[in-house]
């Protein structure tokens, strides 16, 4: 008998796929099926970002959702019931730094693209957008 939330049931469901493969594994692996040659974390641009495609100028960043704050209606941005005062500090650094290499990114002529952890439940979906994204 299933007697786990909801709630239970997609956090389980998360650890089981983070076990077998990351959210950024997965991007590196669709953007590689559709034919993109790329380089990982260059600690020369800002960011270090996940994904850099060097001549086109444009780079991906996977983010994960809790870290990263996705924002209020994403279900993996859940705020820890406990230390809430710590958890907003941290999570404050993160978007702060975030906003800053992205800046820096634009600024350098770069453009980029932030794929977050829940656009991987719909993959065909987030195959296109990558594809648009390096195509555009
Ligand atoms: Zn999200």
């Amino acid at each position: 008998m299933d007697t786990l939330t909801t709630e239970e049931r997609s956090e389980r469901m998360r650890r089981v796929r983070a076990k077998n493969t990351s959210p950024e594994k997965t991007v590196r692996l669709i953007v590689h099926q559709l034919g993109f040659r790329f380089r990982l974390h260059r600690r020369d641009l800002p960011g270090s970002p996940d994904l850099a495609f060097i001549s086109k100028r444009k780079a991906v960043f996977v983010h994960g959702c809790f870290w990263h704050r996705h924002g209020v209606r994403c279900p993996l941005t859940r705020m820890p019931k406990s230390k809430r005062r710590f958890w907003g500090a941290k999570f404050e650094t993160n978007k702060t730094r975030d906003r800053r290499s992205q800046r820096q990114l634009r600024a350098l002529g770069w453009k980029y693209l932030v794929v977050w952890e829940c656009q991987l439940r719909d993959i065909e979906r987030l195959r296109n957008k990558l594809r648009r994204f390096l195509l555009g």
